[in-house]
């Protein structure tokens, strides 16, 4: 089914508290390591409110580790992180950097909304319970006020009819659906999408870019780690390349992808395409 496209409700937007011209994502040097493996290897990112970073570069080249750098679900082993101008993970006091409790950690995630390559939809609830679930229990929303709230995100992913579906009577696209208007549902300003479409079918993968696509016109801020180049060119308004834990090429799609400068680059995009 085509995704109805109608103009962005105000209420849809959570206002970023950024000032003009500053970044919602600012990664500056940053490093990840696991024991003796560095993963990240100073990773520069900017991206500014309204606009989607698309992540590309082959399987093991950082992009998880940098989404969940990113949502505080890693921590960096150095330089600097900052959502919505906060040290991810972080706080300072007395001019000195301290971190964050579980329980801090949890109210910075909670901005930040992540759809995953498997989407973990609750099994035993139905689609418009696993949209409540996260309102009713962590913005402790009322019931009537989370149930119109999820109706109405679940309409807006083409999912009008499938309110009372549960998963496992789902298609893999309308699950993934399900699990975008989960994360919305928590109000983020911010939204992660880890290969969310390298586990469907491929007549199931336009439904869920579909959506992302939707979601990036209004005006969300997006960063998509994924292998769909038709989505990068259309949406990004940046692509970074990561390999080996370094970004080796990044800017506007119209450069990166059509004509890139680095043969590494190239090689992938041969093979993706
Ligand atoms: P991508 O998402 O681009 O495929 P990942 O971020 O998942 O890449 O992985 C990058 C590298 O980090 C891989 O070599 C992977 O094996 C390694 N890695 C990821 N998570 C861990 C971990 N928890 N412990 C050790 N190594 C890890
Ligand atoms: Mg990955």
């Amino acid at each position: 089914a085509k995704i109805k496209q109608v103009a962005a409700p105000a209420e849809d937007l959570p206002e970023s508290a950024r000032p003009d011209g500053e970044p919602m994502v600012r990664a500056e040097q940053v490093w990840k390591w696991f024991g003796a493996t560095d993963v990240l290897k100073g990773v520069d990112i900017a991206v500014h409110p309204r606009q989607t970073l698309v992540l590309l570069g082959p399987s093991g080249s950082g992009k998880s580790t940098l989404l969940r750098c990113v949502n505080a679900l890693e921590r960096i082993d150095s330089g600097v992180l900052e959502v919505d101008g906060e040290r991810v993970g972080l706080r300072e006091r007395d001019g000195r950097l301290h971190e964050l409790t579980e329980r801090e950690l949890c109210r910075q995630r909670v901005r930040i909304g992540m759809v995953f390559q498997r989407f973990n939809l609750f099994p035993h609830m139905t689609a418009i319970e696993n949209v409540m679930l996260g309102p009713r229990r962590v913005l402790g929303l009322p019931r009537e006020q989370a149930e119109a709230e999820a109706e109405r995100l679940l309409t807006r992913v083409g999912l009008s009819d499938k309110l009372d579906a549960y998963p496992g009577q789902l298609s893999g696209g309308q699950q993934q659906r399900v699990a975008i208007a989960r994360a919305l549902a928590m109000k983020p300003h911010l939204m992660l999408f880890d290969e969310p479409t390298s586990a469907l079918d491929p007549e199931l993968v336009g439904e869920v870019l579909d959506v992302m696509k939707d979601l990036a016109r209004r005006g969300m801020t997006m960063i998509v780690a994924t292998h769909e180049i038709g989505f990068a060119k259309e949406v990004a308004d940046t692509v970074a390349m990561l390999d080996g834990g370094v970004i080796i090429e990044s800017g506007p799609p119209a450069e990166c992808l059509v004509d890139p400068k680095e043969e590494r680059t190239r090689a992938f995009l041969s093979k993706v395409l």
